[in-house]
């Protein structure tokens, strides 16, 4: 397994959309194994209350558990939430407990709250030692524009869009895509928007091949070859706390959503390094 080319930078991505079921939680959990299995630090980022991303990790997410509401609502540092997965040891989580349901109410009150996750992000990567900087960090979040969404949007340099090859598929992205625009314009001018995965690919049907066309007509080089099939196998995988490329290596799932990290290794490379920030050692 020749290991996965190092990013030009840090990259910290943000994967979202706003409606529910389109594979965020499902590819920032494949796509951050299989960087690591291929060689490239990754931290995930567990930004929704459900803690789905946890489950699939591995990574107990029950109260009381350090998470990434201590982190955001609290004064817990990063490096203090930060656990191990079970998945591959290049690979860390920042788990959601049930408690980051009520942040979106008590980050209101807070001094500075769009950017309590990119300041605990920024400070995390500041401090540790360039052999244990992550390379890749994917933030998972949840499916509304309320502020948690908000604190990702401000705290990635670029935007990851799973959309789901289906009725309706592209229904809601012009919101998405207007508060990135907003995001870029009044909290965080770096954002933009620089991958499209097609997911939930039935072949079978027109309909699929249509909405992919589609989304290839109007974001072009953003979308990335790889696409992910529908596969039974991937929506198995999370009930035994895995990910689909460690649950079934061989599957269409897994070999797909390599392919698709590959592809996105392959496309930092070019990326310039960031002033503001440090870069990972070997
Ligand atoms: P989101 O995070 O956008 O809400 P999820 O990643 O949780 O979406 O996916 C929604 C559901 O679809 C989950 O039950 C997941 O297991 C299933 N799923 C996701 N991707 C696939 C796929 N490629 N094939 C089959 N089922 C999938
Ligand atoms: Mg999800």
């Amino acid at each position: 397994q020749e290991p996965f080319p190092a990013p030009g930078r840090i990259r910290v991505i943000t994967i979202a959309n706003q409606k529910g079921g389109v594979g965020k939680t499902t590819s920032s959990v494949n796509l951050g194994v299989a960087l690591a299995l291929y060689g490239l630090r990754t931290l995930v980022v567990d930004l929704d209350p459900q803690g789905n991303t946890s489950t699939a990790l591995g990574v107990d997410h029950s109260v009381g558990t350090p998470s990434v509401y201590d982190a955001l609502v609290g004064d817990s540092s990063l490096a203090e939430v930060v656990h191990p997965t079970t998945a591959t040891p290049l690979l860390s989580c920042v788990p959601a407990t049930i408690d980051l349901a009520g942040a979106e109410i008590e980050l209101v009150s807070v001094v500075a709250r769009e950017y309590r996750l990119r300041r605990a992000i920024e400070t995390h990567l500041q401090e540790l030692p360039p052999e244990q900087r992550p390379h890749y960090v994917l933030i998972d979040c949840p499916p509304s524009l309320g502020l948690l969404t908000l604190n990702a949007l401000v705290a990635g340099d670029e935007v990851l869009i799973p959309i789901q090859c289906e009725y309706y598929a592209l229904e809601g992205l012009g919101q998405l895509l207007n508060n990135i625009d907003l995001v870029r314009r009044h909290l965080n001018p770096g954002i933009a928007v620089r991958t499209i995965l097609l997911t939930m690919y039935d072949g079978r049907t027109r309909l699929a091949d249509q909405v992919a066309e589609e989304v290839r007509n109007h974001f072009g080089s953003l979308v990335l070859d790889a696409v992910i099939p529908r596969n039974v196998r991937v929506s198995e995988a999370p009930g035994y706390g895995q990910s689909v490329v460690t649950y079934d290596p061989g599957s269409r799932g897994s070999t797909s959503y390599v392919e698709a990290a590959r592809e996105l290794a392959q496309r930092g490379v070019a990326l310039p390094p960031l002033p503001s920030r440090p870069t990972p050692g070997a």
